[in-house]
C-alpha cells in the first residue's frame, strides 16, 4: 500500500427474490445493499439508523441512481430500513452493481483506495465553490487560485480542461491542491457507487 491510500469497507450488491425479503433484510443489516426483484417494481432496500439517517455509502447509492424518492419500511421483516423503487431505466444500472458483486462472500467488503493516485472523479465533473473554499484559499495564501484562468461560470466552479479533466488535476493523476481542495471535492465518498463507477469508467480496477 502506498502513504496516501487508504481501506474503505463498502456495500455488496445483493439480488433477492420477494420471497426472501427476510434473507434480503440480513444481508443489509450486515452491511450490504439489496435489490428486491419484486413485479411489478423492483426496489433497493438500504440500512438505516433509528433517527432515519442512512450511511453514507446507502445516500450516495441513491443519489447515483438520481433516486429523490425513499420511505422507511413500516412493518414485515424489513422494518425500519429504506426502500427506493428503480424504475426499469435504472434496472440495468443495478444488474450491473449486482453481477460486479456475485462472487463477494459477504454482505459487506473492503477496498483498498488511493485518491492521489486515482483522479477518477476528477473528470468531466462539475464542482460548484462554496465561501468556504474562497475563505480557505484566502487563509492559506492561495488567492492565485482565485484567477479566472482557474474558474468558470462566473468564476462559481472549477474551470475543465479540453480534455475533460479539472484544471487542478496533475501529473499521475493527483489533485494539484489537495490540501486546500474544494469541499465538493472533499465530500464526494471513496468508495461509493458514484466513485466505483468513476474509477471503472477510467479502467482502474478496485479491490
Ligand atoms: S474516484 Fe474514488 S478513489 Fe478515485 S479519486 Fe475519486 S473518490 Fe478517490
Ligand atoms: S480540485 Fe482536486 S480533488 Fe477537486 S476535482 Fe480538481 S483535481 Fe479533483
Amino acid at each position: 500500500m502506498s502513504e496516501s491510500s487508504f481501506q474503505v469497507r463498502r456495500p455488496v450488491v445483493r439480488a433477492f427474490h420477494p420471497r426472501f425479503l427476510s434473507n434480503a433484510a440480513k444481508h443489509v443489516r450486515a452491511g450490504g445493499h439489496a435489490v428486491i426483484r419484486a413485479t411489478p417494481s423492483w426496489y433497493l432496500l438500504l440500512p438505516c439508523d433509528d433517527d432515519g439517517d442512512m450511511p453514507e455509502l446507502a445516500a450516495w447509492a441513491l443519489l447515483d441512481l438520481q433516486i429523490e424518492k425513499s420511505a422507511r419500511v413500516k412493518d414485515g421483516p424489513a422494518k425500519g430500513l429504506v426502500k427506493a423503487r428503480v424504475t426499469r431505466v435504472l434496472r440495468g444500472i443495478v444488474e450491473g452493481w449486482i453481477e460486479r458483486d456475485a462472487t463477494q462472500p459477504e454482505s459487506s467488503t473492503v477496498i483498498t483506495l488511493d485518491c492521489l493516485a486515482c483522479g477518477a472523479c476528477c473528470r468531466e465533473n462539475d464542482v460548484v465553490l462554496e465561501k468556504e473554499d474562497l475563505a480557505r484559499w484566502r487563509e492559506a495564501g492561495r488567492e492565485d487560485l482565485l484567477d479566472a484562468k482557474y474558474l468558470r461560470a462566473r468564476k462559481r466552479k472549477l474551470k475543465l480542461l479540453p480534455s475533460g479533466a479539472c484544471v487542478h488535476l496533475g501529473a499521475g493523476n493527483a489533485c494539484g491542491i489537495y490540501e486546500v481542495r474544494p469541499d465538493n471535492c472533499r465530500a464526494f465518498p471513496a468508495g461509493s457507487e458514484c466513485c466505483l463507477f468513476a474509477r471503472d469508467e477510467a479502467g482502474l480496477t478496485t479491490a
